[in-house]
């Protein structure tokens, strides 16, 4: 389903509210495919709604954070709705005060040391507007690697080793980041194929094993909180990383037998990592069954668009496998919201577990590969205002499909909204964390809200601070270096998309305020 035909499915679905229409059968006629069409609610259109009026009524969308966002407006004919009730922060729920009451903007650098906020002014330097950030995306191939190590890498990589990452892990805890995403990041898919995937799959296993589920254990141990409200422990799999010459064989699986029988090798090599943490799952379930969402879960990361035919293949095979009716799922497959094709893919991925009869675990993403996809113009939304319109549509409808159950009943059963913005993430926190969802619906905690390790921290900051937000974890890569150096391009690249958002000026800003603040009180 197009942008254009989505925001009309939407007009019509609010119309036909207000004329007191059944919705089931304007919105039939409209796209038989839309996800929309398989859960035709009031509560659903709301959602939807209220997503794009927030959208088009947030004032300064450039420069906002969560502090200064303001709430979208309540339309008398809404009121029945539960979105529109708990996105309804002028009634005087906890988040209209929060949202006023904003704490100060440097406040999240404290809890980075003195190197880690210098790198932070680094970062904003670079950023400081689009000139300087585009000198330093051509010069940065050709920076040593120990500049890179001492300025960038610690404020976006978990570490080099099991032990370090282990670190971060503790580190984000004291932040009140509870868990993580961690990704051991070798990229792999523009010719680089020095890679080892059999060495790939059994670090990855080593670091579920050594990381993942012993920091969620400490946590539910240690931090004294419900235990449905920690959030899992997630762990990325690149799926380039799972066979040589991956690209072609994620490009080709179809169509060569030589490829179909690799593929046939990559999934099975995807399926050891997901069994160890569908097997930890189980293995956890029976010490804590009072818990709903999964405790570790296996996340499938988004590649190129002429890749992605191959990833959506291996995932709906591990989603069979692994998220089995009534059981929290254990494998979350990404789609990317930027994609115009994203929508009917959604309502595609829905349709086929139905069938299937397995759960859909999905992590929202808006998409990393805008600046070299090849076919942008045709594939990728043609603004970025539709892109947010459609990512926002995404994650509403997501939520609902997750509320509407109270176990592990839904097909949609797990969802990482997965992004900096302050309008995706607000939207989603108002629905979870109003006053009617903090009734008690436990499957809340089976929505999540990543962020990048080193990216709009303040905003992370405020969900956990100001929000009082449990479910917000950090994608954490790790791995050498030198491997992790197209990662971090991508993270450079993504900082000039945010680069008016919460990078740049305000953070060099920032950044130097904190450090003679605390050079002044040394003295
Ligand atoms: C936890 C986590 C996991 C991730 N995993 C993946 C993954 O597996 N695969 C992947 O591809 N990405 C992944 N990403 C990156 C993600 O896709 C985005 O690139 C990044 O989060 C920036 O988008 P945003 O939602 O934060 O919002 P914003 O900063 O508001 O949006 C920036 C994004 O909007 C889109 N955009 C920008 N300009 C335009 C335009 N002119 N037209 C249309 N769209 C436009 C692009 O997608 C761009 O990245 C992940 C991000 C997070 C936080």
């Amino acid at each position: 389903m197009s942008t254009i035909t989505s925001t009309m499915l939407t007009a019509r679905v609010v119309a036909s509210r207000s004329a007191g229409v059944g919705l089931r059968s304007r919105a039939t006629m409209i796209s038989p495919s839309s996800p929309l069409l398989l859960r035709q609610k009031p509560a659903v259109s709301s959602a939807l709604a209220m997503s794009i009026r927030s959208f088009h009524e947030s004032p300064n969308k450039q420069t906002a954070t969560l502090d200064n966002l303001t709430a979208p407006a309540v339309t008398p004919n809404s009121s029945t709705s539960p979105i529109t009730k708990s996105s309804s922060i002028s009634g005087g729920s906890k988040l209209a005060s929060l949202a006023t009451n904003p704490v100060s903007s440097t406040e999240y650098l404290k809890a980075f040391s003195s190197s880690e906020v210098f790198s932070y002014l680094m970062i904003g330097l670079c950023t400081l507007n689009k000139p300087i950030l585009n000198l330093c995306i051509k010069l940065f191939p050709y920076v040593p690697m120990p500049l890179i190590k001492a300025l960038v890498y610690k404020i976006y990589c978990g570490g080099e080793t099991i032990e370090e990452v282990k670190k971060s892990g503790q580190r984000l805890v004291e932040r009140g980041i509870d868990n993580m995403m961690i990704s051991l990041t070798i990229e792999a898919c523009n010719g680089n194929d020095n890679i080892d995937p059999a060495y790939i799959v059994d670090e990855t296993v080593r670091s579920v094993k050594e990381i993942l589920v012993p920091h969620t254990l400490r946590v539910i141990k240690e931090s004294g909180k419900d235990i449905n409200s920690i959030a899992p422990g997630y762990v990325a799999l690149k799926p380039t990383g799972f066979a040589k010459d991956a690209a072609n064989v994620l490009r080709y699986f179809k169509s060569d037998p030589k490829y179909a029988a690799e593929f046939e090798s990559l999934v099975e090599k995807a399926a050891k990592v997901c069994g160890t943490i569908y097997d930890s799952n189980v293995k956890l379930a029976q010490e804590y069954p009072e818990r709903v969402s999964p405790f570790v879960v296996a996340v499938i990361d988004a590649e190129k668009h002429e890749l992605q035919e191959g990833v959506y293949e291996l995932q709906r095979r591990l989603y069979a496998k692994f998220n089995k009716p009534e059981m929290p799922v254990s494998v979350v497959g990404t789609l990317q919201m930027y994609l115009s094709e994203s929508s009917d893919l959604l309502a595609l991925e829905e349709r086929l577990a139905k069938e299937n009869n397995y759960r859909l675990g999905l992590k929202l993403v808006r998409g990393a590969y805008i600046h070299s996809e090849a076919g942008r113009s045709t594939i990728i939304h043609k603004t970025k205002e539709d892109t947010d319109k459609n990512y926002n549509q995404g994650i509403s409808y997501c939520i609902e499909s997750i509320l509407e159950n109270q176990g592990n009943e839904s097909t949609i059963g797990h969802l990482v909204v997965a992004s900096h913005n302050a309008e995706s993430l607000k939207l989603a926190t108002e629905r979870l964390y109003d006053d009617v969802a903090a009734s008690g619906n436990a499957n809340k905690n089976n929505v999540v809200l990543g962020q990048l390790l080193g990216m709009a921290d303040n905003i992370t900051y405020n969900l956990i601070k100001t929000y009082k937000v449990d479910n917000v974890i950090k994608y954490v890569p790790w791995g050498p270096p030198l491997e992790t150096k197209e990662y971090l391009l991508r993270r450079l690249e993504e900082n000039g998309d945010a680069v008016k958002n919460d990078n740049g000026f305000p953070l060099v800003k920032a950044a130097l305020g904190e450090l003679f603040k605390r050079v002044f009180r040394l003295a």
